[in-house]
């Protein structure tokens, strides 16, 4: 059976000799002794007062084997994958209702916690009632959702198209940048990611996620860095290479600048200081517009602010956004100026399932819990204590290079050797995994794959803080 499972995994994650992660040999040993019964005087997760109901579907093996027959061959991170059954807020639950502190799904789905409700109840009684296309006919939650998004915005930005994903956002932005302005070109930063579709893909810089897919027209600029960077945080000078693409690698006219104010998948890293405002003038000297994706910086995660964009004090053209904005819904939306949004009627841009009333109401629904529930204040004061938290770490644990993000947004990234910057690359993936089997999930990414992804649903309070650190400390000190 094990040549069963293992046969779909990438040969990444097999060992050399053939044997399945025989170069995690000593982790999966560690591993064991952690997840088994001799972990006392292990960190402890907060108490929390709610049981999953049983499990009595299929476990972890049988699913593997499923996944390898008729799942495509994908990897995974962790070795020793967990079958998740059930979630609560800023928990999850496996197989055998093992209780895990989700640090990462607040970014990847869920921005006010795991089943939240509210959210849930809303959902529930839409399905209910009606479920249909957005574009057919009227329906009042997508109307209402959308005056509620607009309220969050600045400026003029206040017409929203709705989207399945934040793929199609940033498609969609981007054919709406060249379609106003009657340019072609654009310009990406190196590191970002931006989505999986053919455009979005060739303004996506990442190694990683590049394939091979040619765009015509799409320029990557040199990423302002704050760590690896060249200029360290003056991002003014980063800027220059914008305005270099501009004069020798286009006509002096440019269709959109897309960027994250974080980058997310690209390992937490927020663009240096003064660099947005700078390159944003630029872009507007060459006629383009200014494409902010939110897609991980928005919906109050930052804390110090509602999107991203408003931390370096620029104001967009287009905005775009998915992922938590749904709380586990699948939804992704564009706002733009009535300006701008003209264009698309001179075109019939048509999306079946793009902001139905299910996920529009349950888009509301997010808004108006981080409303009530303070979840912005929270991601900030919660954010700094667990910053605080890890600076401290750093002070103990060589391999931690830096420290960084907004918020609840917190990138940590592991170096084997401070004064080179060497990404630890195959460290991350034993510590990770050691932490799991204490109980905590976070996130990895990164150009080198080697920085930690702290980005919990908003709910997350200091004591999960305390036992998050208190167990990357233990996981740091067996390495
Ligand atoms: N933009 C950013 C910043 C993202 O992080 C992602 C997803 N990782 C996307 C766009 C694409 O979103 P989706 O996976 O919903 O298509």
């Amino acid at each position: 059976m094990q040549r069963a499972v293992f046969r779909w995994l990438s040969p990444l994650r097999r060992g050399k000799n053939g044997s399945p992660f025989s170069g995690l040999a000593a982790a999966q040993a560690e591993v064991e002794t952690l997840s088994g019964k001799n972990n006392a005087g292990l960190p402890k997760l907060p108490p929390f007062d709610y049981s999953p109901p049983p499990y009595d579907g299929a476990r972890t093996a049988e699913i593997l084997l499923k996944r390898s027959e008729f799942l495509s061959p994908l990897s995974y991170i962790y070795t020793r994958i967990l079958n998740v059954v059930d979630g609560k807020m800023q928990y999850l639950y496996d197989e055998d209702g093992k209780r895990y502190l989700d640090a990462f799904g607040g970014i990847a789905t869920v921005c006010c916690g795991h089943c939240h409700p509210e959210v849930v109840e809303v959902i529930v009684n839409q399905i209910k009632r009606i479920q249909h296309s957005t574009v057919l006919y009227l329906n009042h939650a997508i109307a209402d959702f959308a005056e509620a998004l607009a309220s969050k915005m600045p400026g003029d930005l206040k017409v929203v198209f709705f989207t399945n994903s934040g793929t199609e956002a940033n498609e969609l932005a981007l054919m709406i940048a060249r379609l106003y302005t009657g340019c072609h070109d654009i310009i990406s930063i190196r590191n970002a990611y931006h989505g999986n579709a053919a455009g979005t893909m060739g303004a996506t810089a990442q190694s990683i996620w590049k394939y091979n897919v040619i765009q015509s027209g799409v320029h990557h600029a040199v990423n302002p860095d704050q760590y690896r960077g060249a200029f360290g945080s003056e991002g003014e000078k980063y800027a220059k290479d914008v305005q270099e693409i501009i004069d020798f690698g286009t006509s002096g006219r440019i269709a959109a600048f897309i960027s994250e104010a974080i980058q997310g998948v690209g390992g937490i890293m927020e663009l240096a200081p003064g660099y947005l405002p700078a390159v944003y003038k630029t872009i507007k000297n060459a006629g383009g517009l200014c494409i902010a994706d939110e897609v991980q910086s928005g919906f109050a995660r930052t804390g110090s602010h509602f999107w991203g964009f408003e931390g370096h004090g620029v104001i967009p053209d287009i905005v775009t956004m998915a992922k938590g904005i749904g709380n586990g819904i699948p939804i992704g939306a564009v706002v733009t100026t009535p300006e701008i949004a003209e264009v698309l009627t001179r075109r019939n841009y048509f999306n079946t399932f793009g902001g139905n009333p299910v996920c529009t109401a349950a888009g509301h629904a997010v808004l108006r819990v981080i409303e009530k529930e303070k979840l912005q204040k929270n991601a900030s004061v919660v954010g700094s204590y667990l910053m605080d938290k890890l600076k401290k770490l750093q002070e103990k644990h060589e391999i931690i290079g830096d420290v960084r993000g907004r918020g609840l947004m917190i990138g940590v990234e592991l170096v084997s050797d401070r004064q080179e910057k060497t990404p630890a690359k195959a460290e991350i993936l034993h510590i990770l995994e050691l932490m799991k089997e204490m109980g905590v999930l976070i996130g990895k990414g990164g150009y080198y794959g080697n920085v930690f992804r702290i980005t919990p649903p908003l709910c997350f309070t200091k004591e999960d803080t305390d036992f998050l650190v208190d167990v990357m400390d233990v996981a740091m000190s067996k390495l």
